[in-house]
């Protein structure tokens, strides 16, 4: 993954920072295009585990469509020329200046996560002459098998609609006169590597599509969000994800209808192998037992770690020699700024540069300024220079949210 002369130019640069290879990333969204190119999928970017320019230009260039969470996401994703009708609008929480900006953008699709949430969708479009539509979130009660901070579709958790909610939904649907259901929507969980998660997601989808079909309800489509896993342990050896095992798990499990499609939002699996974040080692220091690098990223940088227990492989790149323990830890004032323990490293000393692999997903999206730490700066394969979200967020946000205001 790094060659010298790409380790000569990280040498020269000032750090932490995160390194975009854009050529994997191109690879990830090739092989998966291939895949759907011929049939009724519309492939839906989760915007939330990156949102850096150049990842989302080449994302849309390769004509995917965006997975929002936020007005702002929405605006994020407009404003690099996705089209609108390919910008769903999700989450448990969206405010009415959020559904306000969605629906001035004319955007695809809300997908809707409870009864109260369609009503006020429906009085807004009602005020605004707009026909909203939206998929509903079923919580289709499958077992992900990751790790429990990230599964989202059992029942205890806060995600989609209950059935006495829909039961509403459905018996008083007509009063409804601004919303249109065109989709059923599902996202079980993240980082799911088994591949039956996906087989009995479909399975149970087939057997709620078959329910609401006997009361009468068709859809346009059938949203099986993201969640795809990449493989942390081996970036190298699996650069990127099975897609082929999931869309042939889904051809051959889903009973599509004719002429409906399927939506899918992959996130992580898209953009998790082509990031790494780079850091310095500061101090090599004893602990007992112990012998701790210190280096000069934390969570401020990649929080992952900490907040999911979750496991990046992590490289000396700058040293040959014989291999020692280390605990990684970063700088930060509390024990769980810890990037891996017990992490077998070329032997390392101050100075050297340290890769955390994988980290392109839920990374520098998650960073914050805890301590008052710098924003991290982004650089990209391309052409190495500085761009993207680093320069953009301290002024375009503002933008953005002026634009909000501007919506009100
Ligand atoms: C987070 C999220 C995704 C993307 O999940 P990944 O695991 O990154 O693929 C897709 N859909 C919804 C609704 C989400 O919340």
């Amino acid at each position: 993954m790094f060659n010298n002369e790409l380790i000569k130019k990280f040498k020269d640069t000032p750090t932490p920072f995160y390194f975009y290879d854009l050529d994997q990333l191109e690879q990830t969204i090739l092989r998966l295009k291939s895949l759907v190119f011929h049939n009724n999928y519309q492939i839906h970017y989760a915007l939330k585990a990156n949102v850096n320019e150049p990842i989302l230009q080449m994302i849309r260039k390769h004509g995917f469509g965006a997975d929002c969470v936020s007005g702002n996401e929405i605006l994020q994703a407009i404003r690099l020329g996705f089209d609108p009708q390919k910008i769903v609008f999700a989450g448990v929480g969206k405010s009415d200046e959020e559904i306000c900006l969605a629906l001035d953008h004319n955007i695809g699709v809300f997908n809707c996560e409870s009864l109260q949430e369609v009503r006020i969708i429906n009085e807004i479009a009602l005020e605004r002459d707009k026909v909203a539509n939206i998929a509903i979130r079923i919580n289709p009660n499958v077992e992900a098998k990751t790790h429990h901070y990230i599964t989202t579709g059992m029942q205890t958790n806060k995600f989609g609609f209950s059935q006495e909610e829909l039961d509403e939904l459905i018996s008083s649907i007509f009063d409804f006169k601004a919303i249109e259901i065109t989709g059923l929507h599902f996202h079980i969980g993240s980082q799911i590597t088994d591949i039956d998660v996906f087989r009995n997601l479909c399975l149970r989808v087939n057997e709620i599509q078959d329910w609401f079909n006997s009361k009468g309800f068709i859809f346009d489509h059938i949203n099986l969000g993201g969640g795809l896993g990449i493989d942390y342990q081996n970036p190298d050896k699996n650069p990127i994800p099975d897609f082929e095992k999931l869309i042939q798990t889904i051809e051959q499990n889903l009973k599509v209808r004719s002429g409906q499609e399927v939506h899918l939002e992959p996130g992580r699996s898209i953009v998790g192998q082509c990031g790494n974040l780079i850091t310095k080692v500061l101090y090599i220091k004893n602990g007992g037992p112990k012998k701790f690098a210190v280096v000069d990223a934390g969570f401020t940088e990649l929080i992952r770690p900490a907040l999911y227990q979750a496991y990046h492989k992590i490289q000396n790149i700058t040293s040959d020699q014989e291999p020692m323990i280390y605990d990684i830890v970063g700088p930060l004032c509390e024990s769980t700024d810890s990037f891996g323990s017990g992490v077998e490293l070329c032997e390392t000393n101050r100075g050297d540069l340290i890769a955390i692999r994988s980290a392109g997903a839920y990374g520098e999206v998650m960073s914050s300024y805890y301590n008052l730490r710098k924003k991290v700066k982004s650089y990209y394969s391309s052409d190495f220079t500085e761009q993207g979200f680093s320069d953009y967020l301290g002024t375009q946000l503002e933008d953005v949210s002026m634009e909000i205001n501007m919506h009100l």
